[in-house]
């Protein structure tokens, strides 16, 4: 959705098009990586097993070191993890769990023709109370006091018409490079259906409208960590244009 409402040039090279990326942005890879490594840490693969994981999956030297810096923050969050766990009744810890939902709001399995929204969730913990926690890791600049995402209420749908039994869930954003995790308030199914049900079908129309047009190029800064942006006309003006003024107009 976010990328149809961006630039619907992008959803169509992406997800109509199916064309592979044709350059992976270095933040993406990284970002891929410290997820493999923070999974499969979860998992309860040892440390320095789960981090040469994630660090294989880089090969570019300053990448690495990139790399290097963030994993500093995966034992602090598992070993923050195991006292969570330790403290409360956990039922079920998923990691990397897929959901989706029919245009009903009804669970449906991820890859079933009729899922109209799909997620995966990075971690997710069920508790023998019939609470959830969903964390959501994020490798880039944290944005401090930032509301939570779409993307976050996305998945409190997911979750509240996947686990019909749950009465009450928290969403966190768990940013690797801070060693922060930063919660919501605690959200009850009511929230979940009266208010972000809603909003979620608005977004999803806003998209769908901004798409419907056909490959509407719409650049901007983002241009510079689009993957296509060598296959985008928009984006050569964006970026190469020359700009030419003349030395004796005092106006310049
Ligand atoms: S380079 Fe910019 S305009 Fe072109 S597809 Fe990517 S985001 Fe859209």
């Amino acid at each position: 959705m976010a990328t149809a409402l961006r630039c619907p040039r992008l959803f169509h090279f992406r997800y109509v098009e199916k064309i592979p990326e044709p350059e992976v942005m270095p933040e993406a890879r990284i970002g891929k990586a410290v997820h493999t490594a923070l999974e499969a840490a979860l998992l309860g693969t040892p440390l320095a097993e789960a981090t040469s994981k994630g660090r294989a999956k880089l090969t570019d030297e300053l990448e690495q070191t990139r790399f290097d810096q963030l994993s500093t923050g995966i034992a602090p969050f598992v070993e923050r993890i195991g006292q969570f766990r330790r403290r409360r009744r956990v039922g079920r810890q998923l990691v990397e769990y897929k959901l989706a939902v029919r245009d009903d709001m009804s669970a449906t399995q991820f890859y079933a023709g009729d899922a109209y929204f799909r997620g995966i969730v990075d971690a997710a913990y069920l508790f023998d109370d019939d609470t959830l926690a969903v964390v959501d890791h994020k490798s880039g600049v944290r944005w401090v006091g930032s509301a939570m995402s779409d993307q976050m209420e996305g998945y409190a749908v997911l979750a509240i018409s996947t686990w019909r039994n749950v009465r009450r869930l928290w969403l966190g954003l768990h940013w690797v490079a801070e060693r922060a995790v930063e919660w919501t308030r605690p959200l009850e199914p009511g929230e979940v259906t009266e208010r972000l049900v809603p909003n979620l079908l608005d977004n999803i129309e806003a998209a769908a409208l901004a798409v419907s047009d056909g490959p509407r190029t719409n650049p901007g800064y983002w241009c510079d960590r689009c993957a296509y942006r060598t296959m985008c006309p928009a984006s050569r003006e964006q970026r190469f244009e020359p700009v030419y003024y003349d030395e004796d107009d005092d106006d310049l």
